[in-house]
């Protein structure tokens, strides 16, 4: 390793806020995940996905898909990993559903591809490939609320280098730019302006979201997708998830025991509900080149 590796090391550690708890990014070349074996998918899914079974394949993004960055704009899911992934949405045995933190319109952007179910703000929005769009009962007296508070928080706490990330049904106010002096009362001003308007604020890393107060989650999520996008039979159906977050825990738990599941991590002490830890987005690549060569022929 040279002299500068250690600072491109530390680079690579900065904290995001996609999610609801502080995630650590590192780099796309990072040393140790190149050095860690690959999953043996034959072992995991061997026995469990056969050539000819109709798979229902669901995936988070930032962090499995694409490797976290500083800032939502700067990710970029890889050619192969878009194109393995169109590979499998075409092969007309895969049902591919991903589900994101962003809005929807924006993991849809990034992802780029049509037959795929999108879904956004942690499973609030979903959008079908023929342009459907279903939102979860968010109270309309609360939606009416989002752009006011928008505004709001513009006028009052934006300033300094702290912005809104305005994901339509959800916010997050960030302010890892701003500096400290000001961040204790801006965070604090943030949360009342929240509030106020009739949502929840959560804090994150360097961040504060504002989400709608209705309890609904990624692994409700999908199992309104499975179960909106095939027969009551769909628990029948082969389910394989993939995800790097907290977040991503609900659907683990909700296919435990009929499906399979992946937690993309390099902390080999925590504790998941997946069926199995994989270490990076690299390892998610070859996960679906693993389904596609099964599926595919
Ligand atoms: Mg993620």
């Amino acid at each position: 390793m040279g002299r500068s590796a250690p600072l491109a090391v530390l680079a690579g550690l900065i904290f995001v806020n996609c999610c609801s708890k502080p995630v650590i990014s590192w780099p796309a070349n990072d040393q140790d995940a190149s050095d860690m074996s690959l999953p043996d998918y034959d072992q995991y899914l061997g026995e469990y996905l056969k050539p000819d079974d109709s798979l229902a394949l669901l995936l988070d993004y930032d962090g499995t898909l694409a490797e976290l960055t500083t800032h939502p704009n700067l990710s970029e899911m890889s050619v192969e990993m878009r194109q393995s992934l169109r590979n499998i949405c075409n092969s007309g045995k895969a049902f591919v559903s991903v589900i994101s933190g962003r809005d929807v319109d924006g993991v849809k952007k990034k992802i780029g591809l049509e037959n795929v179910i999108y879904s956004g703000n942690h499973g609030l929005e979903v959008l079908y490939p023929n342009g459907t769009r279903q939102n979860q009962g968010i109270p309309k007296e609360v939606a009416d609320n989002f752009d006011k508070m928008v505004d709001h928080l513009n006028r009052e706490v934006v300033h300094h280098g702290s912005w809104v990330e305005n994901k339509r049904v959800s916010l997050t106010f960030h302010f890892r730019e701003a500096e400290q002096k000001y961040i204790p009362e801006m965070a604090a001003r943030a949360t009342e302006i929240i509030e106020s308007y009739g949502y929840r604020a959560n804090p994150a890393h360097a961040a504060v979201e504002a989400k709608p107060p209705i309890e609904w989650n990624k692994g409700l999520a999908a199992e309104f997708i499975l179960g909106t996008s095939f027969d009551e039979n769909w628990r029948q159906r082969k389910v394989i998830f993939a995800g790097d977050d907290t977040t991503d825990e609900d659907v683990m738990k909700m296919i435990k025991g009929t499906g399979r599941s992946f937690r993309v991590t390099k902390d080999k002490d925590l504790v998941t509900n997946a069926d199995h830890k994989i270490p990076s987005v690299d390892a998610v690549y070859h996960l679906l080149k693993w389904i596609e060569s099964r599926i595919c022929g």
